[in-house]
This record gives C-alpha cells, sequence and structure tokens, in this order.
C-alpha cells in the first residue's frame, strides 16, 4: 500500500476542469512526468484562496500533489504561467480547447511526456504571450504532436526513387512524398488527400517534425501556403490518429 502521506512534486498545465461541489474543481493536468492526472483541489473559488491560480484552465503551475485512496489532491501550488492571454480570444481558446482535447486522446496516466508537454506549452505561449497566429501555431501543433507520437511521415524525399524534386505531391493517407513521374506512375492524380506541394511547404513540413523543440516555431511561409499546410496538417492528424474532435468542428466553426 502506497504511503497516504506521500507528497509528489511536479510540473502541470491543466487541460480541462470541472466543479466539485461547492468550492473546488476536478482537475485533469498534464505533467511532463507523470502524464494525464486527475486532481482535486478544495476551496479554489473562495476569494483569495490558495490555489485558485492553479485551477485556472491552461495555467502552468509546480504543484505539490498529495495521494489519498487513489486520487491525488493539490496540497499547494506555484504559479508558473497563466497564459492570460487565451482567455481574451474567443479563438485561440477555442484552438487551446482542440490542442487540449488531442492530447487527452494520445496521453495516459504514469507515462512520461517531456514532448508533449512541451509542444502544449510552448504552443500556448505562441498564442498567449507571442501573438501567433491561431492558423501558424494549428499547423506547427498538428504535425509536431504526430511526430513526436510516433506517427511522422516520410520527408527525406520521393518515397519511389528517394530524389527530392521542386514540386512533390504528399499522400495524406500514406503520409509519403512522391516525385511527378513517380506520382504519374502509380496514377495519383490531385485531391484533397494527395496534394502538390512547393519545395517552401515541403521545407517546412521538415522543420517542424524534424527540428530541435526550440525552433519549432522559427520559420515563415506565405499566408497562402500556410493556408495549404494548415489543410494537410489538419487531415494527416485526423487521418492518423482515426478520430473526429468536436473541439476542432468548434475552432472552425468560429472563422
Ligand atoms: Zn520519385
Amino acid at each position: 500500500m502506497s504511503d497516504p502521506k506521500k507528497m509528489i512534486t511536479t510540473d502541470a498545465v491543466v487541460i480541462s476542469r470541472r466543479e466539485a461541489g461547492d468550492s473546488g474543481f476536478y482537475l485533469t493536468v498534464l505533467s511532463p512526468d507523470m502524464g494525464l492526472l486527475d486532481v482535486t483541489v478544495r476551496g479554489a473559488k473562495k476569494y483569495g484562496a490558495s490555489n485558485s491560480a492553479a485551477s485556472q484552465l491552461f495555467s502552468c503551475s509546480r504543484l505539490c500533489l498529495s495521494q489519498s485512496k487513489g486520487r491525488y489532491y493539490i496540497n499547494s501550488s506555484e504559479p508558473v504561467r497563466s497564459f492570460y492571454g487565451l482567455r481574451l480570444d474567443i479563438q485561440k481558446l477555442a484552438l487551446a480547447s482542440y490542442f487540449a482535447q488531442i492530447v487527452s486522446h494520445t496521453v495516459t496516466e504514469n507515462q512520461t511526456a517531456n514532448d508533449v508537454y512541451r509542444l502544449f506549452t510552448n504552443s500556448l505561449y505562441m498564442l498567449s504571450e507571442r501573438s501567433a497566429p491561431c492558423g501558424f501555431v494549428k499547423f506547427v501543433f498538428e504535425m509536431r504532436i504526430c511526430a513526436d507520437l510516433g506517427l511522422m511521415p516520410g520527408l527525406i524525399g520521393c518515397a519511389d526513387c528517394y530524389r527530392t524534386e521542386p514540386k512533390m505531391y504528399f499522400l495524406i493517407k500514406e503520409g509519403i512524398l512522391l516525385c511527378p513521374k513517380d506520382a504519374h506512375i502509380r496514377v495519383v492524380y490531385d485531391s484533397p488527400d494527395n496534394v502538390m506541394l512547393t519545395a517552401g511547404m515541403i521545407e517546412a513540413l521538415r522543420h517542424v517534425c524534424l527540428s530541435e523543440m526550440e525552433k519549432i516555431f522559427s520559420f515563415r511561409v506565405s499566408d497562402e501556403a500556410l493556408v495549404r499546410l494548415g489543410d494537410v496538417s489538419e487531415r494527416y492528424i485526423c487521418y492518423h490518429m482515426g478520430r473526429h474532435f468536436d473541439t476542432l468542428d468548434f475552432y472552425r466553426s468560429l472563422q
């Protein structure tokens, strides 16, 4: 039996929140060390309550947790970032909720989730503190979380001849590039799932999937290219994760 008084300290970001009685909340938090955790916080609604800041949706804190009868409780907390800017913009808030739904679909309890934690909090930072466009952050998040979870497409060159051409087809369902010649041999035509990408778009995909985490937002593409890439990344994640995200429908309804 685990020691009921054992304390655990971890960084965490709140990805969902429900009411717990008159004064508390049930939170689901993402921790880099422990994956997704269900945590109860008592008394956080009271004016001036010590754990109030740590209970806000998407706030990032260092939590001291106690464990009792299989549940975690916040004992104390030290806020790190509130990402307050998300609460001022419904589109950013909707996008953050979509990211949170993807995280809750892909991460489980008792697993390390360092890459996903960094991607999620860096994406919230770009939206909240750096005023990065939603479409840009969405493209990066969708492709990078696929790459981090072992769903990375083959981006080095054509899947059949290994060459890189100025324009190549990206086959979303297969997750491969094809040069025009091999696309012709395979009888691949333009469709929503088979899209011709320019060298700049392919470079952007490679950058997002293959760069070190701290560099993934450091690139620029034209607005027109970003629209095409955003369509690719959205189709890619929905197909390869094999599910529909209702938070994505809400985000899209705001556009
Ligand atoms: Zn080829």
